[in-house]
């Protein structure tokens, strides 16, 4: 399944209406605009010192061409690092921003200033692990292939200590969705934030754990198809469970606020007012900027299910939004 997603968005750029699916970025500017004056007020409240920015899968690169712009406004222009595996998408976000660096993972990152690291929708798009209740005990769901056919089976058993005490007498069918490559990138820049300074803002779709369900999700179209179906075709996501990246960061030192939910962040970092000037500087675009507005923040659209997890360094500021 990760070759499957690794495959998928390396062919093509998935973003968008006449693509597979429209992130937040992609909605509004005021997305990207507010995740940049987050970024802006907490180096201010740090002192102002020289930092880099990072945007782990940057898609298009419309919310760090939107958030540079506005931490611009409040003289922050820091260099740009990007980290992304997708040659079709680097191409697209060569063309939206100017002198970026592109990175394959977070290892070769700068190890000596301050980070600013922002990452929407990535991990959700990470590998995961489903471990499904058999009757006889936990055993890894793994992908079996008939011809063409590709199926979800129940693999070998899995000893009852890797699965959280409250959950290991679930009835049998339950699905528990672990994501190693979401903690060991969370641990990584968690112990960089500890030694370098900075901060993180984990956005995605997710819950806070430890939870059962299975979230495998595949989009194609803008409708929801089958995860089994057409590997490297259509694009594979789990829910993030933000319980277990907060433990991640924290077992390396850092410091955790939230998550706090999409439409509350928003409203705190001031997406009222921002949609409120944009509408008297376009009075023609008004009424698709307060829908685009309530896209982002009502509770029945993505407010709710979207999710904020800021993690700093000890000794730097709370990040704004957070509580
Ligand atoms: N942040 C963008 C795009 C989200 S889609 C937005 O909000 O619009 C997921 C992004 O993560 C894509 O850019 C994809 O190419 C990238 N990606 C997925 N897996 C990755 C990995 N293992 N390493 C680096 N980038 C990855």
């Amino acid at each position: 399944m990760a070759a499957a997603n690794a495959q998928y968005y390396a062919t093509r750029d998935p973003l968008g209406r006449a693509g597979d699916f429209v992130t937040a970025p992609e909605i509004s500017q005021m997305f990207g605009e507010l995740v940049g004056l987050w970024a802006a007020d907490l180096w201010d409240r740090a002192g102002r010192p020289d930092v880099d920015l990072v945007e782990l899968g940057p898609g298009r690169g419309t919310l760090a061409a939107d958030a540079l712009r506005a931490m611009a406004k409040a003289r922050l222009r820091p260099p740009v690092h990007l980290v992304e595996t997708s040659p079709a998408l680097r191409a697209a976000q060569a063309a939206r921003v100017a002198a970026a660096s592109w990175h394959d993972t977070v290892d070769t990152l700068p190890a000596d200033r301050p980070l600013l690291i922002v990452a929407n929708e990535f991990f959700d798009a990470l590998p995961i692990r489903q471990l499904i209740r058999a009757g006889d005990g936990w055993r890894e769901r793994l992908v079996a292939c008939q011809d063409t056919l590709f199926l979800p089976i129940a693999g070998p058993p899995v000893p009852d200590a890797v699965i959280p005490a409250p959950l290991r007498d679930a009835a049998p069918g339950a699905v528990l969705e672990v994501s190693p490559a979401a903690v060991a990138i969370v641990r990584a820049l968690a112990r960089r934030l500890v030694a370098q300074g900075g901060a993180l803002l984990v956005i995605d779709y997710g819950h806070e754990g430890p939870a059962l369900g299975d979230t495998l999700q595949a989009v194609r179209a803008h409708r929801y198809a089958n995860p089994y179906d057409l590997p490297g075709e259509q694009d594979l996501s789990a829910q993030v469970d933000f319980t277990t990246l907060a433990a991640a960061a924290q077992s390396e030192g850092a410091t955790v606020w939230g998550p706090v939910e999409q439409g509350e962040w928003l409203v705190r970092l001031g997406i009222d007012a921002r949609a409120a000037a944009l509408a008297r500087a376009r009075p023609d675009r008004a009424e698709s900027i307060a829908a685009d507005r309530m896209r982002l923040v009502n509770a029945d659209a993505m407010g709710r299910l979207f999710k904020m997890l800021a993690v700093a360094a000890p000794g730097w500021p709370a990040p704004a939004g957070s509580g």
